[in-house]
């Protein structure tokens, strides 16, 4: 099946909103098998919509288009797809009283009366419920021609297209396209390539490598009949990558490198503390976006002078006066101290230039991570230098640090 997406919205055109209705559903179409074969935005406008979906049905079974749903006349989505298909809108009671009661649940009584509109709906065709806002979905057949309408925000369009318009697609695909994330940390895109080149020619599952903020991926992706069959078609490949790359691999599927760190120290119960300088509390605020965090995560010190390197962390004076601030000697320290202070089962610490500039220290940052056994400092070059490399580098510092962590745990595992 081919398919078209059409977004409805001037603000999309106004460069107001990112488009990311047309990510989410390029990639679900995809791995249902459909073709996606382009991506159209239009403004609020009748005659440009009607033109749009002329051009797309020219080459494709399907349109689903977003946007447009909303109770003001220049909402005009619906009204424009029934007029292409030449159908009848009537009022429907029972989505009108759903809507006024969405109004007094959140305290709007009376409703206002343009959100009647809403209520409107297509005499032939499917309704599709929205639990999270008023306007409804529909998808309407005609000829052999799919349109299917979602509302424009993401919290209602998603559910909707989970809920109603997957199910409603699976019957005109009889393959189902499966991917898996195999993500790495400190080997590098070029490393990482070559040791699966090999692997990369294959065509089911195919095995592309990706690149993306310090970090190099592989995803391995497979086409078949049913999703087990395309797991069967995955394991042995995904087997033979785990086997060549390692502990380079941080996760399959996982979300960030913190989150495998949360719950490697969640299922060993063990917890840590956090020392930052050039971050700036960078590390503290990533851990603290996994939920569950409370339960490994003590504390993190913004240690960013050297009165309180010293005074909190217990960072030598002599130390800091003869190797300076951004040192492995103050990092250990830095390490230790924030290990002691928290009583926790790792220390880590981060001091460095993050930049901005050019001159030769931007870019050098100490990673240190300090649990009872042993210290392990890290010199860590980003190599980028420049009047925007500040967030690139905190970045890739605090990832580094979380990978430290990583190592350390798995070593202490042996
Ligand atoms: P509502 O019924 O809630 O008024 P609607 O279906 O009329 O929604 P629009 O009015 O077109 O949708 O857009 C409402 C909001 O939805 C936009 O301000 C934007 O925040 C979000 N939105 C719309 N289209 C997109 C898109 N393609 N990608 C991401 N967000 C979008």
């Amino acid at each position: 099946m081919n398919c078209e997406l059409i977004s409805v919205g001037t603000e999309i055109l106004l460069g107001d909103i990112l488009n990311s209705n047309v990510q989410f559903l390029s990639k679900e179409l995809a791995s249902l098998g459909i073709n996606v074969m382009r991506h159209t935005t239009v403004g609020d406008n009748e005659a440009r919509l009607l033109k749009a979906l002329d051009d797309a049905f020219e080459s494709c079974q399907a349109v689903i288009l977003t946007g447009g749903l909303g109770p003001t006349p220049d909402d005009l989505t619906k009204e424009t797809c029934c007029r292409y298909f030449s159908i009848d809108l009537r009022e429907d009671g029972e989505i009108l009283r759903k809507i006024e009661s969405y109004f007094r649940l959140k305290n709007i009584d009376p409703m206002p009366q343009c959100n009647k509109k809403q209520a409107l709906v297509p005499t032939v065709g499917r309704v599709l419920e929205n639990n999270n806002g008023t306007a409804p979905g529909f998808i309407l057949e005609k000829d052999e021609k799919i349109i299917v309408i979602l509302p424009g925000p993401p919290k209602e369009m998603i559910p909707m297209y989970r809920e109603s318009v997957k199910p409603y697609l699976k019957q005109f695909t009889n393959e189902v396209i499966v991917s898996h994330n195999i993500r790495t940390f400190g080997i590098g895109e070029s490393y990482m390539s070559e040791k699966v080149e090999d692997l990369l020619d294959g065509s089911n599952p195919t095995v592309a490598p990706y690149a993306k903020s310090g970090e190099a991926l592989l995803r391995v992706t497979a086409k078949a009949a049913s999703e087990k069959e395309a797991e069967e078609l995955m394991k042995p490949v995904i087997d033979e990558i785990k086997t060549r790359l390692g502990n380079s691999i941080y996760g399959i599927d996982s979300a960030s490198i913190e989150q495998t760190v949360v719950e490697l120290l969640k299922n060993r119960q063990q917890t840590a503390a956090f020392a930052e300088s050039c971050t700036g509390g960078l590390c503290a605020k990533r851990i603290t976006d996994i939920s569950g965090a409370s339960e490994v995560f003590h504390c993190g010190i913004v240690s960013y002078s050297n009165d309180i390197k010293h005074s909190v962390l217990g960072v030598k004076q002599e130390t800091l006066d003869r190797f300076t601030a951004v040192s492995a000697e103050t990092a250990r320290e830095m390490a230790e101290g924030a290990r002691k202070l928290a009583d926790a089962d790792y220390g880590i610490s981060l001091t460095g230039y993050a930049g901005p500039g050019y001159e030769e220290d931007v870019g050098l940052i100490y990673i240190a991570v300090a649990d009872k056994n042993e210290t392990v400092v890290k010199k860590l070059l980003t190599g980028h230098r420049g009047n925007n490399c500040r967030d690139y580098n905190r970045h890739v510092a605090a990832s580094n640090a979380f990978n430290q962590l990583r190592l350390a745990i798995l070593k202490n595992d042996k």
